[in-house]
């Protein structure tokens, strides 16, 4: 069923408590925490606790969850006291995706160029 948990999805299994993530924040819906490999000195990946594929289907299946998810980059930007960051939500393998649990990645705290390589 849509939004089931997945047993050999990484991320499910950092919802669960399984896999030790840095939780900065958790929302009834949503669970945000620090990427392990950090690309900026803020490298935050919102996630749904649900689990939908990438942000399309996420966006297509559970429309307020995703506005849970947009919400919580907000919160996470105010947690890291950044006034400027961006957003990605890679969808598909050709943009980099490697995850397919839906993920917003929040970067910040350094110059970003535009566009992105
Ligand atoms: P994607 O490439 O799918 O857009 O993003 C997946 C992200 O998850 C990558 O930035 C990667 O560094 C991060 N990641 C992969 N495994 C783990 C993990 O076990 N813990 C955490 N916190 N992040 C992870
Ligand atoms: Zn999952």
């Amino acid at each position: 069923m849509a939004g089931e948990p997945q047993d050999d999805c990484l991320f499910c299994r950092i919802v669960a408590g399984h896999i030790p993530a840095t939780i900065v924040r958790e929302t009834e819906t949503t669970v945000a925490f620090r990427d392990i490999n950090p690309q900026a000195p803020t490298h935050v990946l919102v996630i749904p606790k649900a689990h939908y594929k990438n942000a399309a289907t996420l966006a297509a299946e559970a429309p307020q969850l995703a506005a849970d998810v947009l919400r919580e980059t907000q919160a996470v930007a105010d947690e890291d006291k950044l006034d400027s960051y961006r957003i990605v939500f890679n969808t598909g393998s050709g943009a980099g995706q490697t995850v397919w649990h839906a993920h917003a990645h929040v970067l910040g705290g350094r110059g970003l160029e535009w566009p992105p390589g």
